[in-house]
């Protein structure tokens, strides 16, 4: 039997906000999975929605990354500047047919630039615009100039399995429509952006917190529609504050730079990471001591709270 390939995974931070510490820690697992096989570690920054980038913060990824002990394989891999990639991804979509043009709701599009970490309950898009226009130049000259592009979406389940959820299913036309792949401004949708590029990297195995689980089918639908392989997908359960809602990056309190300003050592972030992913780790230890122990079975189903005074450094 040949042995399966050395994954290559990636670590995908938006520069819109400080990291904290749920982003470390479904960074720490990406990282430990593909360490731990032998595997390539890519870092993306995903800085296309311009509106929602924040000066600075590309830089402070990196570095809190790289306090946490992280590394990567070749230079950083910036989203804004692969754009060509992108327009070619949408051209070949829109030469199969499998795009149309969309003049109307423009909080729905441009909400779709972002990875939509927070969407639940919104109503699915009801294909106004479906078969509405002959042509991408037709809408344009309908709406004055500006028209977004949605993905037609067959009817029916799209399963795929999840290695850490198992096996899913989700009715993106029920439950989303037709969804944006670009904006009315031509900026390409995070769905397209993170389809394109993951294959363009060649990463085979993504690990992302379990609030993007429901955009993996749509992804897995543009992979299809675009002829590109799709990775193995596995989806950690979030982190939560103690009052159970997912914690935002404005959760500044908890994020890395406030940790290591109060004095925090990173071996410490790492080995609650560790453990509350029942990783075996009694003390302090720097991540890559870890990537021999790495065991993602042994991850607790549930999310995990946190208890912000457990991280509080400043004295009594
Ligand atoms: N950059 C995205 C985010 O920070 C994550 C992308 C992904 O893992 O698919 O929300």
């Amino acid at each position: 039997m040949t042995e399966p390939a050395p994954p290559t995974g990636r670590l995908a931070p938006s520069p819109t906000g400080l990291l904290h510490l749920g982003h470390a820690r479904s960074f720490l697992l990406a990282w430990w999975q593909v360490r731990a096989a032998g595997g390539r570690c890519l870092l993306r920054l995903e800085d296309l929605d311009r509106s929602r980038v924040r000066p600075g913060m590309a830089q402070a990824c990196l570095r809190d990354l790289e306090w946490l002990g992280l590394d990567w394989d070749g230079p950083v891999v910036v989203q804004s500047e692969g754009l060509a990639h992108l327009r070619g991804a949408l051209d070949a979509l829109l030469a199969a047919g499998a795009l149309y043009p969309c003049v109307c709701t423009r909080r729905e599009i441009r909400e779709a630039a972002s990875a939509p970490h927070d969407e639940g309950g919104a109503a699915p898009y009801p294909g106004t615009c479906r078969d509405r226009f002959a042509s991408l130049d037709q809408a344009r000259a309908h709406s004055g100039g500006r028209a977004a592009l949605r993905l037609r979406v067959a009817p029916g389940p799209v399963p795929f399995t999840d290695g850490v959820l198992g096996p899913q299913a989700m009715d993106v036309a029920a439950e989303v429509g037709d969804f944006p792949v670009a904006g009315p401004d031509g900026l390409v949708a995070y769905q397209l952006a993170v389809v394109v590029d993951d294959a363009r990297s060649g990463i085979d195995t993504v690990l992302r917190a379990d609030d993007l689980l429901g955009s993996t089918a749509r992804q897995l639908l543009l992979q299809r529609a675009l002829g590109l392989p799709s990775p193995r997908w596995f989806h950690v359960p979030l982190v939560c504050g103690p009052d159970g809602a997912r914690l935002a990056k404005r959760a500044d309190d908890l994020s890395l730079a406030a940790l290591r300003a109060g004095g925090v050592d990173p071996r410490e972030v790492v080995a609650w990471a560790a453990r509350s992913a029942g990783l075996p780790c009694p003390e302090p230890l720097a991540a890559a001591e870890l990537i021999g122990v790495f065991d993602l079975s042994a991850l607790p189903a549930g999310p995990v709270s946190i208890d912000p005074a457990a991280w509080d450094r400043s004295p009594a």
